[in-house]
């Protein structure tokens, strides 16, 4: 039977968000409901309300979550009610042309639920990234709920379904960091901070964090980040150029969305070396490079996409070294808040006061 849940959403472009009676139907073939538990606020939301991603409202935000299966649909194996998952945007098709070649992690198919939750005068809602986890239940097809260890605390895991994963995947994923690396992070909000987490997981020995607000660079630093550049200061060029013996770095993170960040950490990276663009930009943004040194300086440029993981392979090992001590995914959770705190989230996260603010949703 369908069930009325209360949910965030986003009705038109710009207009601020508003609690809604959702109605979640009964999981189809392949489909499951799950209680969401808790759910971080990412800046996908924020451009989903403000129409930067597309049209299609009214919109269920929401998208970085854990919680607890409720209700699986027809055939559905890989989860059953009760188990503990972190919700993911990568349910991978394993028929596509990526799948085929055993790159899944790049999946062109991903799978979303069939069917629609509704407001309560039946208008169909898009969820956010085919989530909409500001709901007190969801509806998701049944590859997008990875299940991991119960005995992790909701807020911290579910910040893998999206900025977290993208930072710590940016690093150990596409910048294939590995031991004795030094490593320089451009931009240190939620996603940069968690390549600068990443970076060191994969045995960087040096890891640099750039950028223009001292709070967010002493907030790095607390993260494992070895050095700080407050780019406001200077040329960080040259400053990062300056701590690696007048080489570069080996991987150079771009975590900003932005051409001049961009040329910055393409400039800044050694001969032979790695770029990975991870910050996500906007349609009208030009680079323009001396194609002499993208051929005369070798190496990589790389984007990365949800930090090029596998949530099957990723979410439950990363679980675990949580659990260990090993991954301080705690420290993201810069405040928790109701579900009627999202429209105020939004705003504490323009300002830069905080990593994330996660939506805790009663039990
Ligand atoms: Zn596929
Ligand atoms: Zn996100």
């Amino acid at each position: 039977m369908a069930v009325e849940v209360r949910g965030v959403v986003a009705r038109a472009k710009g207009e601020p968000v508003s609690i809604e009676t959702v109605i979640v139907p009964e999981p189809g073939p392949g489909e499951v409901v799950v209680a969401v538990q808790a759910c971080g606020v990412c800046h996908t939301d924020l451009h989903y309300r403000e129409g930067g991603i597309n049209d299609d409202f009214p919109f269920l935000l929401g998208h970085e979550a854990a919680g607890v299966v409720e209700q699986v649909g027809p055939g559905v194996t890989s989860v059953a009610p009760g188990d503990f998952v972190v919700l993911n945007w990568r349910a991978v098709c394993g028929e596509c042309r990526s799948c085929r070649r055993g790159r899944p992690w790049y999946c062109f198919a991903t799978r979303n639920a069939s069917q629609k939750m509704t407001l309560a005068d039946g208008t169909p809602l898009s969820p956010a990234l085919g989530i909409g986890a500001f709901a007190e239940k969801t509806l998701v097809a049944s590859g997008q709920c990875t299940k991991v260890d119960a005995a992790a605390r909701p807020e911290a895991v579910g910040l893998l379904g999206c900025g977290v994963m993208a930072g710590l995947g940016a690093a150990m994923f596409t910048g294939e960091v590995g031991p004795g690396d030094s490593v320089a992070v451009f931009g240190c909000g939620g996603v940069g901070c968690a390549a600068i987490v990443g970076a060191r997981l994969a045995g960087a020995v040096q890891v640099i964090a750039v950028d223009l607000d001292p709070r967010k660079l002493a907030l790095a630093r607390e993260l494992g980040a070895t050095d700080a550049v407050d780019a406001s200061a200077g040329d960080p060029v040259a400053a990062i150029r300056e701590l690696t013996g007048g080489n570069g770095a080996d991987v150079c993170i771009e975590a900003v969305g932005n051409p001049k960040v961009f040329e910055q950490a393409f400039f800044a990276r050694d001969l032979a070396g790695t770029v990975v663009q991870v910050g996500v930009p906007t349609p009208e943004m030009r680079v323009e490079l001396p194609m002499i040194e993208l051929f005369g300086r070798g190496g990589r440029i790389k984007a990365s996409w949800y930090g090029d993981c596998l949530p099957s392979r990723d979410f439950p090992m990363l679980v675990d070294l949580y659990l260990q001590g090993r991954l301080d995914l705690d420290r993201f959770v810069s405040e928790t808040i109701p579900l009627d705190g999202v429209e105020g989230a939004f705003h504490a996260m323009e300002r830069g006061d905080v990593l994330r603010s996660v939506v805790v949703l009663g039990s």
